[in-house]
C-alpha cells in the first residue's frame, strides 16, 4: 500500500511567498549606521527579495551558485536570506569578524560568484578583495553616500531597479542548496556546512514550536546574533513563516542601543550569546529605570549561560532561554524550558534546570558516547555530545578528512562534553579539546566558570587545563574583575569550596584584564593554555 498525500517540497519559496500575501502590513525596522531606523513593511521586502532573485538570474545565476553576504543585521541581509534561494542560489554568509585572510580562503573555497556587501563594510572588503574574484559586487548603500567609483562596485539598489517584476521561482527540489555557514573553529582551517531549503524549512518549523524559542505571528523578534553567524540562529527565517515584527539592529549592538529598540518597538523576543547579556544586564542594573520594557524573552546560546545570569535577568521580569546548537545543526538542538512534571520544584532545583543546555528539540536525538559507548542518562556519566536529526549535518563541504566527526551509525559528533540527566536535559561540560584531566579523572571547566561567574566581584572567568608534574593537569582560572571590584585567589577558592569536591577547586587564580576571544566571542582557551603552559606549581 503507498501513502496518498502530496509529495509536496519543503521550499523557502513557500515561507517568502505566504510572508507576502499574508502579512504585507507587518513592519521591519532596522537601525542604520547612522543610528536613524529604516522602516519598511513585508509587503516591500516581499517585492525586493523577488526582485533580487530576478536580478540575479538575469545576471546568469545557475542553480547552486554561491552568492556571499558582507553585512549586518539589515532590512537588505534579509532580502539576500530569500532573494538568493528563491533563484535557486546559495546564501554564503561571511563572518565580518574574521582576520581577512580566512574571509578570503572562505571565499575561494566556496567559489562564490557573486558578492552583496554593506557599504560601511568596504573598508573590510579592500583588505581581502585582492585574493578574491567575484564577479560582480553589489554594494548596499545604508549610509546613502555615493558607491566609491572605478573599483568594479555596483549599487544593490541599481541592481534590484534593474528587476521587471515578470519573474518565476525556477524549479526547485527540497533537497536542493540553500544557505552555506563556515564554522569558526578555534584550530584549523574553517570548515563549511551546506544547508538545504528542506533542512531550513524543517529547523524553522522546529524552532518555532511553543516548547521550543515559542515564536508567533504576535511577536516582535530581534536577532542580536549576527545574521552571518549560523544564519542569525535561523532566526530570519522562523520570524518571517511566523510573520512577526522583524527588528534589525544594524551595526549597534551596544546595550544601550539595544535596551532602546526594545523599548520603542516593544520587542518580545530576542536571541544572543552571554557576552552581549551581560552588557544588557550592567546596563539596566546602573538605571533601573530608563527604559520601560515588555515582557521579553531572551535567548541565550553559543556558550554557556551562567545561572546567576539567568537569575539576574528573573529580577527584571526578563525572562532568559538557554539553548544549545552549532553551525553544524542549522544550530537548533536543545532548548532548557521546564517540563510540567519539574514546574513543581524548589527554585532552586528550577533554576539549576534551566541553567542547564535543556532537552533536545522534536526530531533531534541526542547521546552522550563514552569510551564504551552510550553513557546512561544518570546526569553524573560524562561523554562526548553525539546528535542527529532532519537539520544536522552529514559532512562538510569539499573536506573529506573531517569525516571521522560521523560516527558509523550516522550520528554527529559534536565535539562537545555533556552528561544527560534522567528528565533529558543536556548539560555541557566541556569541549572535548577543553577537557581537564586529573589523575586520570574529568573536571568540568564550564562548571567551575559558571560557579565563578556568581561572586560579586568576578566579571568573566576562564578555567584551563595546565601540565602538571603528578596528577598530568590541574585547573588554573583566569579572572577578570568587574571594574572597581577586589578579590583574592583565596577569596576566591574558599567562595567554590562548598560547591565542589576538593579536587576540583583550582589550584591556582590569575587575574588578567580581558579574556582572549574567537570571532564569534567564545573563550579562546587554547590562548590562555599557551600563556600558561610554563606556569610552576607551589605544591608540585
Ligand atoms: P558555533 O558552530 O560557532 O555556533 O559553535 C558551536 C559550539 O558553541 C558548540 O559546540 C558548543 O561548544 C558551544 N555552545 C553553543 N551553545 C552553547 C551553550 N548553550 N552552552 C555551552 N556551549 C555552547
Amino acid at each position: 500500500m503507498q501513502g496518498t498525500m502530496m509529495n509536496y517540497p519543503l521550499t523557502l519559496t513557500s515561507i517568502l511567498e505566504r510572508a507576502g500575501h499574508l502579512f504585507p502590513k507587518q513592519e521591519i525596522i532596522t537601525r542604520l549606521p547612522d543610528k536613524s531606523l529604516h522602516r519598511y513593511t513585508y509587503a516591500d521586502f516581499y517585492r525586493r527579495a523577488r526582485a533580487l532573485a530576478e536580478a540575479l538570474q538575469k545576471a546568469g545565476l545557475k542553480k547552486g551558485d554561491r552568492v556571499a553576504t558582507l553585512s549586518w543585521n539589515t532590512y537588505a541581509h534579509l532580502e539576500a536570506y530569500f532573494g538568493i534561494p528563491a533563484a535557486g542560489g546559495v546564501l554564503h554568509t561571511l563572518n565580518l569578524r574574521l582576520h581577512p585572510n580566512d574571509v578570503a580562503y572562505i571565499v575561494q573555497h566556496a567559489e562564490d560568484r557573486f558578492l552583496i556587501v554593506d557599504d560601511v563594510l568596504l573598508p573590510l572588503l579592500e583588505k581581502c578583495r585582492a585574493d578574491i574574484k567575484p564577479e560582480r559586487v553589489l554594494v548596499v548603500p545604508l549610509t546613502g553616500q555615493p558607491i566609491p567609483p572605478g573599483m568594479g562596485l555596483e549599487s544593490y539598489e541599481d541592481f534590484l531597479a534593474s528587476a521587471t517584476g515578470d519573474f518565476d521561482y525556477p524549479a526547485l527540489s527540497e533537497d536542493d542548496p540553500s544557505g552555506m555557514c563556515y564554522t569558526s573553529g578555534t584550530t584549523g582551517k574553517p570548515k563549511g556546512v551546506v544547508y538545504t531549503h528542506r533542512s531550513t524549512v524543517l529547523h524553522s518549523l522546529g524552532s518555532a514550536l511553543p516548547d521550543v524559542l515559542n515564536l508567533s505571528m504576535k511577536d516582535v523578534l530581534l536577532p542580536v546574533v549576527p545574521m552571518f553567524h549560523v544564519m542569525a540562529w535561523g532566526l530570519p527565517f522562523t520570524g518571517v513563516m511566523m510573520g512577526s515584527k522583524m527588528v534589525m539592529p544594524g551595526p549597534h549592538l551596544d546595550a544601550a542601543s539595544l535596551l532602546d529598540l526594545y523599548e520603542s518597538e516593544k520587542v518580545t523576543k530576542t536571541a544572543g550569546v552571554p557576552t552581549i547579556w551581560m552588557g544588557v544586564l550592567q546596563a539596566l542594573q546602573k538605571e533601573p529605570t530608563r527604559w520601560k520594557l515588555q515582557p521579553m524573552e531572551m535567548v541565550v546560546g553559543g556558550s554557556a549561560a551562567p545561572e546567576t545570569l539567568i537569575r539576574a535577568y528573573d529580577q527584571f521580569g526578563l525572562k532568559v532561554l538557554h539553548a544549545w546548537g552549532m553551525t553544524e545543526t542549522s544550530p537548533l538542538g536543545t532548548t532548557s524550558r521546564l517540563k510540567t512534571n519539574l514546574q513543581g520544584g524548589s527554585a532552586d532545583e528550577q533554576y539549576a534546570y534551566r541553567a542547564t543546555q535543556g532537552i533536545p528539540t522534536p526530531l533531534v536525538e541526542v547521546r552522550a558516547v563514552g569510551e564504551s559507548g552510550p553513557v546512561p542518562w544518570d546526569g553524573v556519566s560524562m561523554g562526548e555530545l553525539e546528535v542527529r536529526g532532519p537539520w544536522v549535518a552529514s559532512g562538510y563541504y569539499r573536506l573529506e578528512a573531517e569525516n571521522d566527526k560521523w560516527s558509523p551509525d550516522g550520528w554527529f559528533r559534536t565535539g562537545d562534553v555533556a552528561t544527560i540527566n534522567p528528565e533529558g536535559y543536556v548539560k555541557i561540560t566541556d569541549r572535548t579539546k577543553d577537557l581537564i584531566k586529573s589523575g586520570g579523572e574529568w573536571i568540568s571547566s564550564l562548571d567551575l566558570e559558571n560557579a565563578l561567574m556568581g561572586h560579586p566581584a568576578v566579571k568573566e572567568a576562564a578555567v584551563i587545563a595546565i601540565p602538571h608534574p603528578k596528577w598530568a593537569e590541574r585547573p588554573l582560572a583566569a579572572v577578570v574583575l568587574k571594574d572597581g571590584a577586589q578579590a583574592t585567589a583565596e577569596e576566591l577558592k574558599k567562595y567554590l569550596e562548598p560547591k565542589f569536591a576538593k579536587w576540583w577547586l583550582p589550584d591556582a587564580v590569575v587575574f588578567i584584564s580581558e579574556i582572549p576571544r574567537t570571532s564569534t566571542g567564545k573563550f579562546l582557551k587554547a590562548q590562555l593554555r599557551d600563556q600558561y603552559k610554563s606556569w610552576q606549581w607551589e605544591s608540585a
